[in-house]
């Protein structure tokens, strides 16, 4: 019940430091994104649930860890979780990767959904749902909802920057969800922007400001 992971690593750091700059163009912001998303795909991974199945190697019978089936999958609350999704597929190709579109209401800051399209089974996976920013938590608190309507179990919640307001009000809403985050940031600034923090995330990605 209410776990937060901050993984605190030199490479996270130095990478994450890139992405704070304001100076990082867009072009590199993306790349070190990826870069990233590639280093903390590991220790998120070790998140995984695995069982024990029975393999028969050249020499004998054994039995060995494996990822439960059907496979985990990966589902991205648009449109800034694309740059982590994409990196977590490239260490876990084999999971399916679902998209949930969340915008921010800039009046209220609220998340309101517009779209939705996940893979089958989804009430047997585990999920990581990613997104790299969890400043309020509206959006990942829904976002979770809207998978557990359709019937999800077992999700796991990764972002890069977390703000302490979006990991209470996220627990608050789904106290049995792990937070995996790379960074703990200070606070949230009166638009409901994490302080450092690094900006507007998708903006940055997609060079859109
Ligand atoms: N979304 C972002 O992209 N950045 C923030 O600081 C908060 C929400």
């Amino acid at each position: 019940m209410n776990s937060l992971t901050v993984l605190d690593h030199p490479i996270v750091n130095h990478k994450l430091a890139m992405l704070r700059d304001e100076n990082t163009s867009s072009p590199e912001f993306r790349k070190t994104l990826l870069e990233l998303g590639h280093v903390i795909s590991w220790p998120v991974f070790t998140h995984l649930d695995v069982v024990k199945k029975e393999i028969t190697t050249p020499m004998e019978k054994t039995k060995q860890w494996v990822l439960t089936s059907p496979f985990p999958c990966i589902v991205s609350i648009l449109r800034a979780g694309n740059g982590m999704a994409d990196a977590l597929s490239a260490t876990l190709p084999e999971a399916p990767i679902g998209y949930i579109g969340m915008q921010r209401n800039s009046d209220t800051h609220l998340a309101e959904p517009y779209f939705k399209k996940l893979p089958d089974q989804i009430e047997d996976r585990q999920i990581i749902l990613v997104d790299p920013m969890l400043a309020t938590g509206s959006s990942a608190s829904q976002a979770a909802d809207f998978l557990k309507r359709d019937g999800a179990k077992n999700i796991l919640f990764v972002c890069l920057v977390a703000a302490p307001e979006g990991i209470a009000y996220f627990h608050k809403q789904h106290a049995e969800i792990p937070i995996i985050t790379a960074a703990l940031d200070r606070e949230l600034d009166e638009n409901s922007y994490i302080l450092p923090g690094l900006g507007d995330a998708g903006d940055r990605i997609y060079g859109t400001e």
